[in-house]
């Protein structure tokens, strides 16, 4: 099921596992405020999820608690993150979904770094 954007932040959601240890993450970057690992599912050659270590459901509920400091330390792991897979010269992708038109499915906010190869159009039906 989608995630709604105002839920209440399910601390049992498979991202709020791997945050804790519970379940193990192909581990690519970490900062005091950040995680980022491989998607289980690739959808282009290199898919990355970057993940704020606190709990907050979505992009709304991020901008409107995190701190100034969380939100600097989550969007420099998201740079740092894409540098270390050598992303930055050939080009890569963000996506954040959020809320049900987007189809966010882990009610934990987390971006999508893609790349890898010439991605095409940015939205296909
Ligand atoms: P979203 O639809 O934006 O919520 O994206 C959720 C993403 O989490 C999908 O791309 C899934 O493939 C990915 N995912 C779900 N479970 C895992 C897992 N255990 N390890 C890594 N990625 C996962």
């Amino acid at each position: 099921m989608s995630v709604q954007n105002h839920q209440p932040y399910d601390n049992q959601n498979i991202f709020a596992k791997m945050l804790r240890g519970e379940i193990p993450c192909k581990k690519v970057y970490e900062n005091d405020y950040a995680l980022a690992f491989h998607d289980i599912n690739p959808q282009a050659p290199v898919h990355v999820l970057v993940l704020p270590k606190a709990p907050y459901v979505s992009m709304a509920d991020f901008s409107a608690k995190a701190s100034e400091e969380e939100i600097a330390g989550f969007f420099r792991a998201v740079g740092a993150t894409a540098d270390k897979l050598s992303l930055c010269e050939p080009g890569y992708r963000l996506i954040i979904n959020a809320g049900p038109d987007s189809r966010q499915e882990v009610p934990h906010l987390h971006v999508h770094i893609m790349g890898g190869k010439k991605l095409g159009a940015m939205l296909v039906d």
